[in-house]
């Protein structure tokens, strides 16, 4: 018995069977959503039972998840998620909001918000009895996979960029998977492993491929919900900015709020803004034009996690902002450099695809997107430590001195 009724094509809006499909539409290559009995969830459990759970995990929600508990209570696959949020009044001030919260996804057991979808897909493997779960990835989702494969104890795969900074290659091998570095950029490692995944009979977690990634990183909206939206009588609906590339992780976050809109337990949607580097900006180019054709770009950003040529989820990504009210902005590298800074000001390290929903939030406010009294929360996805190059570019070097306080004086002037 599968926990959830059926997949629903977000292109031609067939419906499928759990056991008929494993990926895509085979009509259209459309990504498929995972649609739930929701008067029969609403029977089995409320607001009250999750909000009153004492997991400190995603797994507080999972009545809503199309997963079994994955069993290996006690490793890091049972501490993914419930990341802390932060009230950054620096920040606040800076762009004059009333009410800004910053919710850290770094501090995942990997160190990003792919966690979230890795746990589930791990969970998934073990159902469907698959031993080696394979991924594409510009470092982040293989380093998740990579370490909740090892903390499941199932063999990992994955395919990403050499140009992959080294920390995230680091994890990937520390955690035991099998590493291959593809001569390419991450849309040729994307269409390798696929042809791998076939060949080998590996099971395939690729972002806007899998329809379990969208249901792990769901959990992001749930948090939300429970942290801001149930804790705070919001006067208008909460903005909520996220970094785009693959565009899985704000289709995650839509997906999330529109379960909650269907079991009745929200009675509106926050407005999703979705924030793309200008140099790998094919969803929000979409956007400008007001079409859901995405047309691929040749991308070119610092900031890697979100580099991407032709996103793979870019449909479901487009409509989380133009179904909400939401929008999307573009940045250039040099403002997400400066955020990376402003969010170390305030005790945040952020990699550079992380760093780039909060210059998103900058420019947002300074187009007039949304005003002074929008409660606005900025999804932080990855930790600074991932990109310590990146990081440096963000911030003056610190000076080598002689250690004598004749020349720490000399400096200090
Ligand atoms: C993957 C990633 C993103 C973007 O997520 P998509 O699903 O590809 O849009 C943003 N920030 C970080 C740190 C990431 O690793
Ligand atoms: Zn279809």
């Amino acid at each position: 018995m599968t926990k959830f009724s059926f997949y629903r094509c977000s292109v031609c809006g067939k419906e499928y069977s759990p056991d008929e499909i494993t990926y895509t539409c085979p009509v259209d290559g459309g990504n498929l959503d995972v649609i739930f009995d929701y008067a029969s969830l609403r029977e089995k459990t409320s607001p009250n039972q999750i909000t009153g759970s004492n997991e400190p995990s995603i797994w507080r929600y999972l009545p809503l998840l199309p997963v079994d508990d994955p069993g290996y209570s006690g490793s890091a696959l049972h501490s993914v998620g419930w990341t802390p949020l932060y009230r950054p009044d620096r920040i606040a001030a800076e762009v004059n909001l009333n009410q800004l919260w910053i919710k850290d996804d770094g501090r995942n057991p990997t160190a990003s918000f792919k966690d979230r979808a890795s746990a589930i897909v791990i969970a998934r493997a073990k159902e469907i009895k698959a031993e080696v779960v394979v991924t594409a990835s510009t470092g982040n989702a293989g380093a998740a996979l990579a370490g909740m494969a090892a903390a499941a104890h199932h063999q990992a795969v994955i395919f990403a960029p050499k140009s992959a900074p080294p920390a995230k290659v680091a994890q990937l091998l520390v955690f035991g998977a099998k590493v291959f570095l593809v001569d390419g950029n991450y849309d040729q490692a994307f269409d390798l492993s696929i042809e791998a995944a076939n060949t080998y009979g590996w099971y395939c977690r690729n972002t806007g491929y899998n329809p379990f990634t969208v249901e792990g990183k769901k959990t992001a909206a749930f948090e939300i919900w429970e942290q801001v939206i149930t804790k705070n009588s919001l006067q208008k609906p909460l903005c909520i900015f996220v970094s785009v590339g693959d565009g899985n992780i704000i289709s995650g976050i839509h997906k999330g709020f529109k379960d909650l809109l269907a079991l009745g337990w929200i009675d509106q949607m926050p407005r999703i803004f979705g924030v793309q580097s200008e140099g790998s900006s094919a969803i929000a180019n979409a956007f400008e034009l007001g079409t859901e054709k995405i047309t691929p770009v040749s991308a070119n950003t610092l900031a890697d996690s979100i580099s991407v040529d032709l996103p793979r989820d870019g449909l479901r990504a487009l409509r989380a902002a133009t179904q909400t009210n939401g929008a999307y902005v573009k940045v250039a590298d040099k403002a997400i450099l400066e955020a990376i800074a402003t969010l170390g000001r305030e005790g945040i390290f952020a990699e550079p695809a992380a760093a780039t929903a909060t210059a998103g939030l900058k420019k947002a406010v300074a187009d007039g997107l949304i005003s002074g009294d929008d409660p606005v929360l900025v999804l932080n996805t990855g930790s600074g430590l991932k990109d310590v190059k990146a990081a440096e570019q963000a911030v003056d070097p610190a000076p080598i001195i002689e250690p004598t306080l004749a020349a720490l004086k000399k400096i200090m002037g």
